[in-house]
């Protein structure tokens, strides 16, 4: 059997702790009661663990109430269910929604999708490092804006966004403040809630957790009242969100955010300390090679770099012993290359060969040692066949 790649593909999706699956494990064999049923055992104990999971979230998340947390089946979901909340205001002729140029796609396909429905969405550009300036929000805002929404931290480079700056912007005009924080979540202090963000989307499996569930949080009325759910049916989650809930996911959730919260500083440290011994061995070894992203304001175990002269993905097709990416899992679906780093106005060389590198919880030094062995021996072997001459951009 051959051996599996290097993971380094962190920031697309994280393996599940194994402490997290043992969790997890009974709710996937015996205890499979419905947490809806309240006349036996067997609803009750599932009912207990959800609500124990939901603490969990609320927790990591800041928040007091763990009421105001709703699980769904991932951040696309909580990001659309907000989006189409606060879209669709009755009595409102033209509502505007404001958000940025380096969202994920759940947020900017859906402000797609309501364009097509007479909803006005105004698309703010970050700076060179992928930053969001709070004035850039402040000066996008109208008088029919319904909605801010803003990643907490991007997916592609890692940067993360001023959300307490535009908190204030928000507050000062009387417009709710939506925090996409699928990245960032446990990983990055404050904590969004506490800092009284109005609405914010989360996702298990990019801390530890099984992939297929997530949560939405929505700060206390009149804003709830606002919402409308995406999914009608039996009324589970407060009529916020129908559907039997999937307990082994919701009790895996809760086990990574209880997990996150007790060891995102470790966590945080270990993957800097490891990215650095890569970045250090990559620029000391390659010449022109850059940065993508902010060097301060990032995901500690981000690293998104392009090489002068390579192409990303023969560099990625040429190291089949790791697994990393020429940018996000999700643009992959679309083409045309990054939205994020064409946003943050790179050109096409630049874009064609940025790689993106996600260091986590369970990558060794060694990982990282043969990691740089590797990319240094592709990168040296790519310049060599072209020659060092620029590559053209056909997109
Ligand atoms: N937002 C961001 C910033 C993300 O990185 C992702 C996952 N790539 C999502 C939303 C979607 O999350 P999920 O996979 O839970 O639907």
């Amino acid at each position: 059997m051959s051996t599996r790649p290097i993971y380094l593909d962190n920031l697309a999706t994280t393996r599940i702790d194994p402490r997290v699956l043992a969790e997890m494990l009974p709710w996937l064999d015996e205890r499979y009661g419905n947490a809806s049923s309240t006349t036996h055992p067997f609803g009750w104990e599932a009912a207990n663990a959800v609500e124990a999971a939901r603490e969990d979230v609320a927790d990591l998340l800041g928040v007091d109430h763990s009421s105001d947390i709703f699980f769904t089946s991932g951040a696309t979901e909580s990001n659309n269910t907000i989006l189409q909340g606060m879209a669709q205001e009755p009595g409102m002729a033209r509502p505007h929604l404001v958000t940025t140029a380096i969202e994920h796609p759940s947020i900017l396909a859906a402000c797609g999708a309501w364009n097509g429905r007479g909803v006005d969405t105004t698309l703010v550009k970050p700076d060179r490092e992928g930053i969001v300036a709070a004035e850039s929000i402040a000066r996008a805002l109208r008088p029919a804006t319904r909605l801010v929404s803003v990643m907490l931290a991007n997916n592609e480079v890692g940067s993360i966004q001023p959300i307490e700056e535009i908190l204030r912007i928000t507050r000062a005009h009387g417009v709710p403040l939506h925090v996409d924080a699928a990245q960032g979540f446990g990983k990055t202090a404050p904590a969004v809630g506490a800092l009284g963000v109005d609405f914010a989307s989360v996702s298990s499996h990019k801390i530890y957790g099984p992939k297929g569930v997530g949560a939405f949080y929505v700060r206390r009325n009149p804003l709830r009242r606002k919402l409308t759910p995406l999914l009608h049916g039996g009324g589970q989650e407060s009529g916020m969100r129908s559907g039997t809930l999937p307990v082994a996911q919701i009790v895996g959730f809760g086990a990574a955010a209880r997990l996150a919260a007790a060891e995102w500083r470790a966590d945080a440290e270990h993957a800097a300390a490891l990215r650095s011994l890569l970045w250090r061995r990559l620029e000391e070894e390659i010449p022109e090679i850059h940065l993508n992203g902010s060097a301060d304001r990032r995901l500690p175990g981000c690293l998104n770099f392009s090489v002068e002269g390579v192409l990303a993905d023969a560099v990625i097709s040429s190291t089949p012993e790791l697994a990393l990416s020429s940018g996000s899992a999700c643009s992959s679906h679309h083409g045309g290359g990054s939205h994020v780093l064409r946003a943050m106005g790179l050109d096409p060389v630049r874009r064609q060969s940025a790689l993106r590198i996600g260091i986590g919880r369970f990558n060794t030094r060694g990982e990282i040692e043969r990691a740089g062995a590797l990319l240094v021996a592709a990168i040296q072997r790519q310049r060599a066949t072209l020659g060092r001459r620029p590559i053209l951009a056909t997109a």
